[in-house]
């Protein structure tokens, strides 16, 4: 039986991968400091004879008994008001943490897949992006401890692959929705459905023109699994390239939801990017892969998802 650890297990993208190494008969070590995760999404795996959880902060020695085949490392603060609230450990996360597990996938002679984001092309000035773009970040704005911390993180990888030989991969997921996102954790899906809700207006950061491209998530982890199992080393962007202005979304959402709210417009974020759409082309040459739910068939099972939780919980302010 083959062994996977993966980081950020109860988070939103982690937990959905553990469900998926699971069924494909892995036995999977789950690892999370739960700063930004939640129990919650992986408590049905407790029980579960493949799957053990280690409650771990990876920028600490990270030490797993035995042997180890596969890593997936995808601990890390992922919404903007998450690492805007703690920048350092999203720096060290990205950093010091995926030095830790190249070093255990060193060790172990496994091979690591590391989530690395659309957020590297920061505000693209190539349109859409494709993995040949160096991209355009701004190295000290409030953004730059995440897109930064992930640039690293893609260069270490590359330099423990090519001095070290160590089996890496690279994902750049653009961005990615579904069940168990955190309703509070401002990204926004959840904070448009949150808002619809709760009956309060939606908010749209600047004029709305900004664009973005919404990937479901089992389009999602299809893709990493593919990669993993490639034997492609270069960066590889997974995501759904069908693009739309977020003041169009809000619509969306409003029409979703049956909510009589109306948007209402905030200040637009420093350095927020104007517009984000992955070029797939790699990814289809290389995984034969592409994204099959559409927006419409995503939305609706977030939607579910979203209604299902307790007013508790739709309540619950975040501090
Ligand atoms: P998430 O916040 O739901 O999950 C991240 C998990 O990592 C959380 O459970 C958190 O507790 C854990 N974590 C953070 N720091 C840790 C540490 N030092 N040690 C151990 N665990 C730690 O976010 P997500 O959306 O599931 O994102 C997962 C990964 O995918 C991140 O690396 C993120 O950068 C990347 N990513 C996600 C998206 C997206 O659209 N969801 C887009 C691009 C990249
Ligand atoms: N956004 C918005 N209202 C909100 C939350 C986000 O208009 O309540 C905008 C945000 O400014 C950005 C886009 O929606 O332009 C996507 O934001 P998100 O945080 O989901 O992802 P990212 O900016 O990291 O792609």
């Amino acid at each position: 039986m083959k062994k996977i650890l993966i980081t950020g297990a109860a988070g939103f993208l982690g937990s959905h991968l553990c469900d998926r190494f699971i069924a494909e008969g892995y036995f999977v070590i789950g690892m999370d400091n739960l700063i930004t995760g939640d129990l919650k999404n992986i408590e049905h795996l407790f029980k579960h004879k493949n799957f053990e959880f280690y409650h771990h902060d990876v920028t600490k020695f990270v030490h797993v008994p035995g042997d180890l085949d596969y890593i997936l490392h995808f601990a890390s603060p992922a919404s903007p008001i998450d690492y805007l609230k703690i920048p350092i450990q999203t720096l060290k996360v990205g950093s010091l943490g995926t030095h830790n597990l190249l070093g255990l996938a060193r060790v172990k002679k496994a091979r690591i897949l590391i989530a690395s984001t659309s957020e590297i092309y920061g505000d693209p000035l190539v349109h859409p992006q494709t993995e040949d773009y160096y991209g355009n970040v701004n190295t000290i704005g409030p953004r730059g401890v995440y897109d930064e911390a992930k640039r690293f993180q893609e260069s270490i990888t590359m330099a423990y692959h090519t001095f070290h030989g160590v089996e890496t991969r690279i994902v750049r997921i653009f961005n990615t929705y579904g069940p168990r996102m955190r309703l509070n954790d401002g990204r926004v899906i959840p904070a448009f459905i949150g808002q619809a809700l709760r009956g309060e207006d939606l908010t749209i950061f600047g004029d709305g023109s900004q664009t973005r491209s919404f990937c479901y998530v089992t389009d999602q982890v299809e893709g990493i699994f593919r990669l993993l199992h490639s034997d492609y080393e270069q960066p590889v962007n997974i995501g759904n390239p069908n693009e739309i202005t977020i003041k169009d979304f809000a619509e969306e959402i409003i029409k979703l939801t049956g909510t009589n709210q109306k948007v209402v417009y905030h200040p637009l974020p420093i350095n927020d990017p104007m517009q984000r759409q992955p070029d797939t082309t790699r990814a289809k040459n290389i995984l034969g892969w592409e994204a099959k739910v559409s927006r419409e068939e995503g939305m609706k099972l977030t939607y579910e998802y979203f209604k299902s939780l307790s007013s508790e919980e739709l309540l619950k302010e975040e501090h």
